[in-house]
């Protein structure tokens, strides 16, 4: 089968890796945030499609079988594009979401439902933060004036920024004693991060410092059947094109 794979993601390159093993033609989709990418197995273009109707074209013109969206769950734009386009050219999509993160004993988690909202609800918490909402996400604690920023990013962030901000840029994975030392030599009081899910190394260092986190919430369910691992959405594949809600 010919698969667009729209990526951006861990669990994106290894089902490339996957369905490339089983002889699928498949083509990794990213938006060309990062400078210095991680490519998968298999062909790759970068860059936006021009909306819905560019994504239609696109899988019109090059004759795609099926589409899989393993884009990050917060990544709600190209997931609502490609639910519409692939429902009105009714091609087979798929979605590949990793499970957000579940509170523990002793977690002191504080649920919001978007990062405004965290940014109003942090000066209650905290004043020394570790922000880890990538780049995008940092603009929306610029007016945040009560607290000190410690902000991790894989590419350095733009204008609006908080005036109290050190940046770290770095790429995971991340581990729980090297997370344990950043949050202690930089004296962290409070962690933000969105319900991403996958590696919890940075929740784990927190519950063992006590620090209160915000937790963004995650976007709506896209309404298209919805897999959690590279290797259930290999073996859906394996078994031949998934059919299309009539
Ligand atoms: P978004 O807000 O949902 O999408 C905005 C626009 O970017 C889309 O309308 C589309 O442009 C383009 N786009 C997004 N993903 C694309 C892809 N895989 N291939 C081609 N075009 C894409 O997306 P976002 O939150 O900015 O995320 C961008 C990329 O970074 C995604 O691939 C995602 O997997 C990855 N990522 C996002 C986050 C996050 O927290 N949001 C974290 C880690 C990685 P057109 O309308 O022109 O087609």
């Amino acid at each position: 089968m010919r698969v667009l794979l729209l990526g951006g993601t861990a669990e994106a390159r290894r089902l490339a890796g996957l369905l490339v093993a089983d002889g699928h033609t498949v083509v990794t989709s990213l938006a060309g945030r990062t400078s210095k990418p991680l490519l998968p197995a298999g062909e790759v273009r970068i860059g936006g499609f021009g909306g819905v109707d560019g994504l239609g074209e696109y899988l019109r013109g090059e004759r795609i079988d099926v589409v899989v969206d393993a884009t990050h769950p917060f990544a709600a734009t190209m997931t609502g594009h490609a639910v519409e386009v692939c429902g009105a050219l009714r091609v087979p999509l798929l979605i590949l979401r990793r499970p957000g993160w579940t509170a523990a004993p002793g977690d002191d988690w504080h649920r919001v439902a978007s990062l405004a909202e965290a940014a109003t609800l942090l000066p209650r918490l905290g004043h020394r933060v570790f922000l880890t909402t990538g780049r995008q996400g940092i603009a929306a604690f610029a007016e945040v004036d009560e607290c000190w920023f410690l902000a991790r990013s894989v590419e350095p962030p733009e204008a609006p920024a908080p005036k109290r901000l050190e940046v770290v840029l770095d790429r995971g994975p991340f581990t729980v004693d090297g997370e344990r030392r950043l949050m202690t030599g930089h004296r962290i009081d409070v962690l933000v991060t969105k319900d991403s899910g996958g590696s919890d190394a940075k929740l784990v260092a927190a519950r063992a410092l006590a620090i209160p986190v915000v937790m963004v919430n995650r976007p709506a369910a896209p309404d298209a059947p919805t897999l959690s691992s590279s290797e259930e959405v290999a073996a859906v594949l394996r078994a031949g094109s998934p059919k299309v809600d009539t």
